[in-house]
């Protein structure tokens, strides 16, 4: 098997190695129940997983899904796991600073696993920062922007109670655009619900719906249509397949955003070559890591295909490694939904990020520019019978 070579004990002294990977799930709940076609969370998992190194330096990178395995094929327990037999032993002794040269070396031993490498890479970026005292968006060719507009989602489930919280976040001057998550009611249901939100709401606050794939394509036609009558300016994912998806696109005045579609820069390049999409969700964990994140709004750019800074609901640390990849994308005409954080009732950092005037500050401090709570933390890690995700039939 073609491996890079391990290190020797003369190298060693020259860089900083890895001593530890130290890997947790933590349990926190949400505000509220979050409603999606394909689960309803009551709770998020998050999966920190910190890099020890020489140098006394700790990164910290985080790993979460949406609703355990409803959306996925990858759950925060499986990615503890992987990290801790397989990605562990790739990682010991090795050079930390050689951020991508490790990455490739984990790569060849293990497949897929996009998530869980997203997470191994975030924590050597935010201890390579942290160690040279750049912030990580630094390695990622510079940041273009420091703040980034966030949407918010309103899946409750309940037209009512979604307008309130509209009106909430637009009078509180944090969210400004809305996702809605539809797909789970029947179709007529879900137009009305999107149509009374935009009614309400008018010129004050966009609207854009996300499917999670819930239709087929008869009723994805009728629904883009429809959703074009309502005043929606975006539909998220209606289908499933990127043959359909590029069936779609242009048909309505509504733009076409994929995200499921995108599972990396193979699955990019081949649905911007079948015209699939207007916009692509770049999320860094189902893109592989944050330079593969890049590598996609690369393809997005050379194809014409606007962008959007996506989410996994990550917590703080996903969040912010994200918010550092889509700082320095050339264009991010769509904005961002980075407001994972805003969705869970606890705090797990000494200091909180800055959600104001409806955009996310992108920390400018050394690594990731965040720092973690330990003993709020320690307080939520899984105790082994605390379960908060609940799937819905
Ligand atoms: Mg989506």
């Amino acid at each position: 098997m073609n491996t890079i070579s391990p290190t020797t004990a003369s190298e060693a002294s020259a860089f900083p190695v890895v001593e530890r990977v130290e890997t947790m799930l933590v349990d926190l709940p949400t505000i509220r129940p979050h409603k999606l076609s394909v689960a309803t969370m009551n709770g998020q998992t998050l999966m920190l997983v910190k890099v020890h190194c020489s140098d006394g330096v700790v990164g910290i990178g985080e790993g979460t899904t949406i609703g355990g395995l409803a959306y996925g094929g990858e759950s925060p327990e499986g990615m503890k796991l992987a990290i801790d037999t397989y990605f562990q032993p790739l990682m010991l002794g090795q050079d930390a600073s050689a951020v991508r040269a490790l990455m490739l070396r984990i790569g060849k031993m293990v497949k897929e696993n996009r998530f869980a490498k997203c997470a191994v890479e975030t924590a050597l970026l935010d201890a390579h920062g942290k160690r040279l005292g750049l912030p990580v968006s630094a390695f990622l060719g510079g940041r273009l922007r420091s703040r980034l507009p966030v949407a918010w989602t309103l899946a409750s489930g309940d037209t009512a109670r979604d307008i309130a919280e509209a009106e909430k976040m637009l009078d509180l001057r944090r969210h400004k655009i809305f996702k809605l998550k539809i797909g789970a009611k029947p179709l007529l249901d879900d137009i009305r619900h999107v149509a009374a939100i935009k009614r309400a709401l008018g010129d004050r606050g966009a609207v854009r719906v996300d499917v999670n794939m819930a239709w087929s394509e008869t009723e994805a036609a009728y629904g883009m249509a429809a959703m074009s009558d309502a005043g929606c300016e975006l539909v998220e994912q209606p289908v499933a397949s990127a043959a359909a998806l590029a069936r779609l696109v242009r048909r309505f005045p509504t733009a076409l955003m994929a995200d499921e579609s995108l599972q990396g820069a193979e699955s990019a390049f081949e649905l911007a070559k079948l015209g699939g999409a207007d916009v692509f969700a770049i999320k860094i964990e189902q893109s592989g890591g944050l330079f593969n994140a890049q590598r996609v709004a690369a393809i997005a750019d050379a194809a014409g295909i606007g962008l959007y800074g996506g989410t996994m609901l990550e917590g703080a640390f996903g969040t912010i490694a994200s918010a550092h990849v889509f700082s320095t994308f050339n264009q991010l005409q769509w904005g961002t939904e980075l407001f994972g954080p805003l969705l869970l009732t606890e705090e797990i950092l000494t200091t909180p990020l800055d959600y104001s005037d409806f955009e996310l500050t992108v920390p400018n401090g050394p690594g990731l520019g965040i720092e973690l709570d330990e003993e709020r933390v320690a307080f939520f890690v899984r105790d082994g019978l605390r379960k908060t995700i609940s799937l819905s039939e």
